[in-house]
């Protein structure tokens, strides 16, 4: 495999000196569909406009296709982009709309006709080719603008929010669509998203970013089973990770609950770990879905037993919501259990292999 995209120590200065991006380093193979995630403001959109050559680079390099391209202007940089605001042309046809990049760069009339054509099977527009844009759907409009983007047949394709002007059930279509279409045409996807289910779906690697910094680089997977920290913990998954404050205990066997001095028995793995901890405080962080409340989970966690005072249950056909606190730290627990939940007072257990540890002060996962 051969790297697309190559980021190295890239930095983002405005010119009114605030830093938006930090010594982001990336290697994109390709055929990769890399998702830059994270909440608004943390520099995701600046670094797929570097990219695209629509921002310049403060330091650093970026290699596209074995060529750096720091300088090189973003008609040139074999890339396409796919904006929020599609802004197609209002009077041009999806025909038109998808040949013009190619007829301002003077390809041949029959090229053009045919990569117009195949685009328009590929995205299903065939029917649509003699439309106006007000004459479509919405999202029949984004696949007109992904249309134009196929068309120039580039390296890399740049995608800033492109489903977040949609409703939600059309998002989750697109989402499909947009899967299925990286699948086609196997070429390389950038994409920015603050959605983590966007993120965890589409990607095949995750970059997630918090005021400019990468926190983590990792597969879906990867990330929502071992975050690296506790930003990441909070923001992959729904919902969000559970977490509890206490210290490990000096015999290095139990995490022990502030303020309800609940006790915790630590895994063999855990306690290999946590060496370094013993007799202080770190941060305990377990998802929604690893609480169980069934007798046979109990059964098998006698040692890591707690009650949760319910606030209320949200029941969702397959499994229930619990909402409710430990102590005084909220806990959100997923119970696959097809009854509605009525009790006030339920005895639940964590299974502790899926049970991580982040140290207080660097936030990192202790491991
Ligand atoms: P959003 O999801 O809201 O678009 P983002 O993660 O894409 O957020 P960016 O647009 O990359 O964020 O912006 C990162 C930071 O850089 C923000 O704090 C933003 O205010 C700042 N910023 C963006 N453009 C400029 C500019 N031209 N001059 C100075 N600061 C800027």
């Amino acid at each position: 495999m051969s790297a697309d995209v190559i980021l190295k120590d890239v930095n983002k200065v405005y010119p009114n000196g605030f830093h938006a991006v930090y010594d982001f380093n990336i290697e994109i193979q390709k055929g990769e569909f890399i998702v830059l995630a994270g909440p608004s403001g943390c520099g995701k959109s600046t670094t797929l406009r570097m990219i695209a050559g629509l921002e310049e680079i403060s330091s650093g390099d970026l290699i596209i296709n074995g060529k750096k391209v720091n300088n090189v202007a973003p008609k040139d940089r074999d890339i396409a982009m796919v904006f929020q605001n599609y802004a197609l042309y209002a009077h041009m046809t999806v025909y038109h709309n998808m040949a013009f990049s190619l007829t301002i760069r003077k390809v041949d009339p029959v090229e053009i006709h045919a990569r117009v054509m195949k685009a328009a099977e590929v995205l299903g527009l065939v029917p649509y080719l003699n439309r106006k844009p007000k004459q479509l759907s919405g999202g029949q409009r984004q696949r007109v603008a992904v249309g134009r983007a196929i068309v120039r047949d580039p390296v890399v394709f740049l995608l800033d929010e492109p489903l977040s002007n949609l409703d939600a059930k059309l998002r989750g279509t697109m989402r499909k669509e947009l899967m299925q279409l990286h699948e086609r045409l196997n070429a390389t996807f950038v994409y920015v998203t603050h959605d983590q289910i966007e993120a965890l779906t589409l990607a095949t690697r995750i970059v997630v970013m918090k005021d400019g910094y990468v926190q983590q680089i990792a597969t879906p997977k990867e990330m929502f089973d071992n975050p690296e920290n506790l930003f990441v913990a909070g923001f992959i998954g729904t919902p969000p990770m559970n977490f509890m404050q206490g210290m490990i205990d000096e015999a290095g066997e139990y995490f022990v609950q502030d303020g309800t001095g609940l006790k915790f028995k630590l895994t063999h793995h855990q306690e290999e770990i946590i060496g370094n901890y013993l007799g202080k405080k770190v941060t305990l962080a377990v998802r929604a879905e690893y609480i169980y409340i069934d007798d046979a989970h109990l059964a098998e966690n006698k040692e890591s037993q707690f009650t949760i005072n319910v606030d209320y249950t949200e029941y969702l056909g397959a499994y229930n919501l619990i909402y409710g606190n430990v102590g005084d730290e909220a806990i959100i627990s997923k119970v696959y259990n097809r009854q509605e939940i009525t009790d006030k007072e339920i005895k639940a257990c964590f299974d502790m292999n899926q049970v991580h540890f982040f140290d207080v002060e660097t936030t990192k996962r202790i491991r």
